[in-house]
Protein backbone atom coordinates (compact mmCIF):
# COMPACT_ATOMS: atom_id res chain seq x y z
CA UNK A 1 0.00 0.00 0.00
CA UNK A 2 1.52 3.34 -1.39
CA UNK A 3 1.69 5.27 1.80
CA UNK A 4 0.97 8.56 -0.36
CA UNK A 5 -2.05 6.96 -1.89
CA UNK A 6 -5.22 8.64 -0.97
CA UNK A 7 -7.60 5.93 -1.87
CA UNK A 8 -5.12 3.29 0.04
CA UNK A 9 -5.62 5.37 3.30
CA UNK A 10 -9.24 5.38 2.94
CA UNK A 11 -9.20 1.50 2.68
CA UNK A 12 -6.86 1.43 5.71
CA UNK A 13 -9.10 3.84 7.90
CA UNK A 14 -6.57 6.58 8.16
CA UNK A 15 -8.83 9.11 6.31
CA UNK A 16 -12.74 9.22 6.63
CA UNK A 17 -15.08 8.11 3.79
CA UNK A 18 -19.03 8.22 3.90
CA UNK A 19 -19.19 4.13 2.70
CA UNK A 20 -21.78 2.91 0.79
CA UNK A 21 -20.86 -0.51 0.30
CA UNK A 22 -17.42 -2.96 1.38
CA UNK A 23 -16.37 -6.38 1.17
CA UNK A 24 -13.01 -8.09 1.52
CA UNK A 25 -11.89 -6.79 -2.06
CA UNK A 26 -13.87 -3.34 -2.99
CA UNK A 27 -15.03 -0.65 -1.39
CA UNK A 28 -17.27 2.09 -2.48
CA UNK A 29 -17.87 5.35 -0.72
CA UNK A 30 -19.26 9.33 -1.93
CA UNK A 31 -17.34 11.42 -3.80
CA UNK A 32 -16.15 14.78 -1.74
CA UNK A 33 -16.72 17.12 -4.78
CA UNK A 34 -20.54 15.61 -6.14
CA UNK A 35 -20.97 16.05 -9.77
CA UNK A 36 -24.68 14.48 -9.31
CA UNK A 37 -26.92 13.74 -6.54
CA UNK A 38 -25.19 10.21 -6.34
CA UNK A 39 -21.82 10.23 -6.54
CA UNK A 40 -19.83 7.13 -5.30
CA UNK A 41 -16.56 5.67 -6.25
CA UNK A 42 -15.88 2.40 -6.38
CA UNK A 43 -12.67 0.68 -5.53
CA UNK A 44 -10.35 -2.60 -4.94
CA UNK A 45 -9.30 -2.90 -1.98
CA UNK A 46 -5.60 -3.66 -3.46
CA UNK A 47 -3.60 -0.76 -4.91
CA UNK A 48 -3.52 -1.24 -8.52
CA UNK A 49 -2.97 2.30 -10.32
CA UNK A 50 -4.44 2.87 -13.42
CA UNK A 51 -6.89 0.41 -15.60
CA UNK A 52 -3.72 -0.05 -17.99
CA UNK A 53 -1.73 -2.05 -14.57
CA UNK A 54 -5.05 -4.50 -14.39
CA UNK A 55 -3.46 -8.06 -14.31
CA UNK A 56 -4.73 -11.22 -15.53
CA UNK A 57 -4.84 -12.30 -11.99
CA UNK A 58 -7.15 -9.10 -10.91
CA UNK A 59 -9.24 -8.93 -14.03
CA UNK A 60 -11.90 -10.80 -11.63
CA UNK A 61 -11.81 -7.94 -9.49
CA UNK A 62 -13.07 -5.37 -12.18
CA UNK A 63 -16.44 -7.60 -12.21
CA UNK A 64 -16.45 -7.31 -8.78
CA UNK A 65 -16.06 -3.48 -8.67
CA UNK A 66 -19.17 -3.63 -11.47
CA UNK A 67 -21.38 -5.45 -9.09
CA UNK A 68 -20.51 -3.24 -6.28
CA UNK A 69 -21.71 -0.53 -8.24
CA UNK A 70 -24.83 -1.96 -9.02
CA UNK A 71 -26.03 -2.74 -5.41
CA UNK A 72 -24.83 0.81 -4.63
CA UNK A 73 -27.18 2.13 -7.33
CA UNK A 74 -30.16 -0.12 -6.17
CA UNK A 75 -29.28 1.22 -2.50
CA UNK A 76 -29.52 4.68 -3.98
CA UNK A 77 -32.96 3.90 -5.75
CA UNK A 78 -31.12 4.67 -8.85
CA UNK A 79 -33.61 2.36 -11.18
CA UNK A 80 -33.86 5.16 -13.87
CA UNK A 81 -30.15 4.61 -14.77
CA UNK A 82 -26.95 6.12 -14.26
CA UNK A 83 -23.71 5.95 -15.34
CA UNK A 84 -19.84 4.47 -14.79
CA UNK A 85 -17.46 6.37 -15.38
CA UNK A 86 -13.31 4.75 -15.27
CA UNK A 87 -10.46 7.62 -16.30
CA UNK A 88 -7.19 6.40 -17.29
CA UNK A 89 -4.74 8.70 -17.63
CA UNK A 90 -3.96 12.45 -17.90
CA UNK A 91 -5.65 13.31 -20.98
CA UNK A 92 -9.11 11.51 -19.58
CA UNK A 93 -8.57 13.34 -16.23
CA UNK A 94 -7.59 10.68 -14.18
CA UNK A 95 -6.13 12.45 -10.69
CA UNK A 96 -5.93 9.98 -7.83
CA UNK A 97 -3.50 6.82 -9.37
CA UNK A 98 -6.15 4.27 -7.70
CA UNK A 99 -8.18 2.48 -10.48
CA UNK A 100 -11.83 3.45 -9.39
CA UNK A 101 -15.38 3.83 -11.22
CA UNK A 102 -17.25 6.69 -11.08
CA UNK A 103 -21.06 5.76 -10.09
CA UNK A 104 -23.04 8.84 -11.31
CA UNK A 105 -27.05 9.02 -10.56
CA UNK A 106 -30.12 10.90 -9.73
CA UNK A 107 -29.98 13.00 -12.16
CA UNK A 108 -29.90 12.64 -17.11
CA UNK A 109 -26.55 12.95 -18.09
CA UNK A 110 -25.45 14.07 -21.82
CA UNK A 111 -23.86 12.09 -24.27
CA UNK A 112 -21.17 12.04 -25.58
CA UNK A 113 -19.18 13.04 -22.45
CA UNK A 114 -17.41 16.29 -22.34
P1 LIG B 1 -10.42 11.04 -11.01
O1 LIG B 1 -10.32 12.43 -11.54
O2 LIG B 1 -11.15 10.09 -11.93
O3 LIG B 1 -9.09 10.49 -10.56
O4 LIG B 1 -11.36 11.12 -9.74
C1 LIG B 1 -10.90 11.28 -8.44
C2 LIG B 1 -12.11 11.61 -7.59
O5 LIG B 1 -11.77 11.39 -6.23
C3 LIG B 1 -12.60 13.05 -7.71
O6 LIG B 1 -13.96 13.07 -8.16
C4 LIG B 1 -12.46 13.59 -6.28
O7 LIG B 1 -13.50 14.46 -5.92
C5 LIG B 1 -12.48 12.31 -5.46
N1 LIG B 1 -11.80 12.38 -4.17
C6 LIG B 1 -10.55 12.82 -3.93
N2 LIG B 1 -10.26 12.70 -2.62
C7 LIG B 1 -11.36 12.16 -2.03
C8 LIG B 1 -11.69 11.79 -0.69
N3 LIG B 1 -10.82 11.95 0.32
N4 LIG B 1 -12.90 11.27 -0.44
C9 LIG B 1 -13.80 11.11 -1.44
N5 LIG B 1 -13.55 11.44 -2.73
C10 LIG B 1 -12.34 11.95 -3.02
Amino acid sequence: MPSDCIFCRIVAGEIPAAKLYEDESVLAFRDIHPAAPTHALVIPKAHIATFNDVSEGEAALLGRMVRAAAAVARQEGLGAGYRLVGNCGRSAGQEVLHIHLHLLGGRDFGWPPG
